[in-house]
């Protein structure tokens, strides 16, 4: 009895060593000092204590003193390493090194910082941009027609390009010294938000100039004469910019680009013997490439001659070119899915340009790749996240009110079960997608340039834009099916794609990206690992090595002890400085955190170096990470709002949706392990078994029951989109229509009453009306609340005709 009484406290004391991250030296003490209290007043034999004290002693030396750790264990480990760790080339590593890491890498650490995280200041403008977004993107706003640029002009009118261009929509990231707006990442994406709520072509138009392109990369890495030639023109919007890297033969394997260019002298533009770059190249997809003015161009340098000092294959190298420069071909257009931005392909054949056209200069030259990396790494979190945020924030407020307008059996769609939960769905995602959004724009502004939750937004929210359309569309049924100035949904429906290939197509942001660069960057041990056994300096190499495989070992037994805890709790015990609803959310999210860590190094221990391959694995893994954060995103967004009780369901709808996803790719995971990993594993993670259930019916119902009538929590929902007054447009109908048909709903119940008694009025709202007014079932007030409401209804619901020769 006693001695089974001595093993559960040294279990639990081991467990309570890794559970607090105790080092080995920490351990190291606390087992001499067990020791040490059982031969002074314990009453174990001699012979026991002393093959005790042998044991340890032969554990506990070679693991302390660092020269014989290496050499018994770290060592081999580290030839271990070496040959299973895949090959990486100059481009994976430059990829892999681009941007910061933020709290994406608290998240993967299994102990997330909530303090730190809480302590992020709330969402904020500064006047200047909130005065920009009253005026100027407003007065934008009214002055697009979606209709008539997308289905009769195919393009932005004249007026508009010169209003986008003489308001300084071009030059939202360039510094006031170049006369740019010098917008903060928060203004910019509400920028974005706000066209994309009313025009995905106008959105897409002043996305590109401001994202990854010739702006950016002259203000990161121009030379002074570049910029102070460039940039003050692009604020003013005389240059329209366009950057191509994109080839026919080289998409998502972007870096493989066959453009190539050739160093060599040539006389030029009335100058001799000018040190230059013979161009060739093609490229498609090109955003702004048939009306723009410079051609930003990638493409690779070789220098035969080593005229540059960098040898022959300089590398990717980043040039500016003036379309007018003879040679250069552009200015047909794709037809991107009836979205008319400007679109299209160019090409050039030994065109010569100056060096002093490349990015930076010569000193930059083969710099290129990086540089695009950086820039992506930061610019993906911005354009395509406001882009879906403003899709959805729009859906959102559209779809709510169409389903209380919308009637079918005597009721509005709104009520009916089936209708519910897809009402539910747009509601809760819409809250977590503009979370995230805000939350990474916030890191920007903070001077990070978050490379892996960039691709986290990037991916996630283009995706869920795309299941927020898919739920609108169905609610709006052939409202939403049929084109025309009536329908506000259709033409943001069919541009789903456009975000979801754009700036890394997803499925390889997902399944490579994500954790891919999560897992190396975020990691607290493996870029060590990996830097280490690559280390040019073998005996060095070694020592790194032996640091971090040893702090390796550690966090994966304080992240076991820490799931294992927190799955048999239920995480109720973990410290979070959080009070109210989100409290049990972050405790949850803290338990997936360890679950996850953990997770994440059994993959790389089961598949090794093939991880790289198996997409499905780190699919999935990316998954578990990115719930993660947009759970820690909802949170922080609900605690920001003051923690509005009405805004409770969408909270909690879109942590459990979340926290689900998370746990259900953990458990696809273990489902693909190996056998003996599974088992392991299952006690390890759910030791009680699977805690997240998808959201219950009641909760979907409470949501969807905040889209259905105007309050301040669907006002908070959809804030920042472009709300036309006045019954001119069709938002504005459905704006006026929303409260009228509230207002109606009961006496319209007292006129169902009572038609089901006449049958002869069917069909006839008048006659019904007149009836009902002379019986006294209604007054003249309420039959004039119903007619009215009628009006309104059918102008809302009315779908476009037209003649056969204008289509
Ligand atoms: C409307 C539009 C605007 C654009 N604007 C520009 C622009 O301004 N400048 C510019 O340079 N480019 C631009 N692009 C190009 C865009 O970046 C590419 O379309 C994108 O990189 C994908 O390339 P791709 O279309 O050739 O698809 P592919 O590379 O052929 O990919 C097809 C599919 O395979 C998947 N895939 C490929 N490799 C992997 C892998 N290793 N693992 C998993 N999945 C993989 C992709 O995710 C994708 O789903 C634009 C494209 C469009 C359609």
């Amino acid at each position: 009895m006693e001695t089974s009484i001595w093993i559960l406290i040294a279990i639990a004391a081991a467990w309570a060593l890794a559970y607090f991250r105790t080092p080995l030296i920490g351990w190291t003490l606390v087992v001499t000092a067990a020791l040490a209290l059982c031969t002074f007043f314990g009453h174990s034999s001699k012979t026991c204590l002393v093959i005790e004290w042998i044991v340890f002693a032969l554990v506990a030396i070679p693991l302390n003193v660092a020269p014989l750790r290496r050499a018994l264990v770290s060592n081999h480990l580290f030839a271990l390493f070496r040959r299973i760790l895949p090959p990486m080339s100059v481009t994976e590593r430059e990829a892999l090194d681009a941007g910061t890491v933020w709290w994406e890498a608290d998240l993967f650490s299994g102990n997330p910082n909530w303090k730190k995280f809480l302590a992020l200041p709330a969402p904020s403008l500064s006047r200047a941009e909130q005065v920009f977004l009253d005026g100027p993107v407003e007065e934008l706003c009214r002055l697009l027609d979606d209709w008539d640029i997308t289905h009769k002009r195919k393009d932005l009118p004249p007026e508009v390009w010169r209003y986008i261009k003489e308001h300084g929509f071009f030059g939202m990231i360039i510094p006031k010294k170049y006369g740019g707006l010098e917008f903060s990442a928060q203004a910019h994406s509400a920028v974005v938000v706000k066209l994309a709520s009313r025009s995905t072509t106008a959105a897409v138009t002043v996305m590109v100039p401001n994202s990854l392109g010739p702006a950016e990369l002259l203000i990161r890495y121009g030379t002074d004469e570049q910029r102070n030639h460039y940039l003050p023109r692009l604020a003013r919007g005389e240059e329209v910019p366009c950057f191509a890297l994109t080839s026919p033969e080289a998409g998502s394997d972007a870096s493989s680009i066959p453009d190539r260019g050739f160093v060599c002298r040539a006389d030029f533009q009335g100058r001799q013997d000018v040190l230059g770059i013979r161009l060739t190249w093609e490229k498609r997809y090109i955003t702004l490439g048939p009306v723009a003015t410079i051609l930003g161009l990638a493409f690779r340098l070789f220098d035969p001659e080593n005229m540059l000092g960098k040898g022959a294959d300089v590398g990717i190298t980043l040039a500016l070119i003036p379309t007018s420069t003879p040679g250069v071909h552009i200015g047909t257009r794709h037809w991107p899915l009836d979205i008319p931005f400007q679109n299209g392909p160019n090409w050039g054949k030994d065109v010569f340009i100056p060096m002093d056209w490349v990015i930076g200069g010569a000193e930059r030259a083969g710099q290129g790749w990086r540089m695009l990396m950086d820039c992506l790494a930061a610019g993906r979190s911005v354009s395509l996240p406001a882009l879906s945020v403003g899709a959805g924030k729009m859906v959102a407020r559209v779809t709510g009110a169409y389903a209380r307008i919308r009637k079918q059996f005597k009721l509005p769609i709104g009520r009916f079960e089936g209708v519910e939960e897809a009402l539910a769905r747009i509601g809760a995602y819409t809250y977590f997608m503009d979370a995230a959004r805000t939350l990474t724009v916030r890191a920007l502004d903070a001077g990070e340039q978050p490379a892996v939750a960039s691709a986290i937004v990037k991916y996630q929210l283009t995706e869920h834009m795309r299941r927020v359309l898919n739920d609108a569309m169905d609610i709006h049924g052939g409202t939403g099916i049929c084109l025309g100035p009536q329908n506000l949904i259709g033409r943001a429906y069919q541009g789903i794609p456009i975000g979801i290939t754009v700036e890394g197509a997803n499925i390889l942001t997902r399944t490579l990206i994500v954790y891919g660069q999560g897992a190396i960057r975020c990691h607290p041990y493996v870029r060590e690992e990996m830097e280490a056994v690559t280390d040019a300096d073998g005996a060095r190499g070694r020592r790194r090595f032996d640091h971090a495989i040893f702090g390796h070992i550690g966090f994966i037994v304080a992240n076991a002890a820490r799931a294992l805890w927190m799955g048999a709790t239920g995480a109720r015990w973990v410290g979070v400085p959080l009070t109210g609803p989100a409290r049990r959310y972050a405790q949850q999210l803290t338990r997936l955190s360890s679950a996850f860590a953990l997770m994440s190094d059994a993959s790389m221990f089961i598949y090794g170096g093939t991880l790289k391959r198996r997409e499905k694995i780190s699919g999935r893994l990316a998954d578990v990470l990115a719930y993660l954060y947009l759970t820690s995103a909802t949170i922080k967004r609900f605690e920001d709002d003051a923690r509005q009780a009405e805004d409770e369901p969408l909270l909690r709808y879109a942590c459990e949706y979340c926290l689900h996803q998370a746990e259900q790719a953990l458990h696809e995971l273990l489902k693909h392990s190996p056998w003996l990993a599974r088992v392991i594993l299952s006690v390890l993670l759910f030791p009680t078994g699977r805690r997240h259930e998808p959201p219950r019916d009641h909760l979907g119902h409470e949501v969807a029951i905040l889209l259905l009538a105007p309050s301040a929590t669907r006002d908070r929902l959809s804030a920042g989109i472009y709300v036309p007054r006045g019954e001119g447009e069709q938002l504005g109908r459905v704006e006026a229509a929303l409260p009228a048909v509230i207002t109606a709903e009961p006496h319209e119940r007292k006129l169902h009453g009572f038609i089901s008694q006449h049958p002869l009025l069917h069909g006839d709202l008048e006659a019904q009306l007149r009836e009902a007014v002379r019986t006294g079932v209604l007054s003249a007030t309420d039959a004039e609340t119903v007619r009215e409401a009628d009006r309104l209804r059918r102008a809302v619901v009315r779908v476009d005709d037209f003649p056969t020769q204008t289509l």
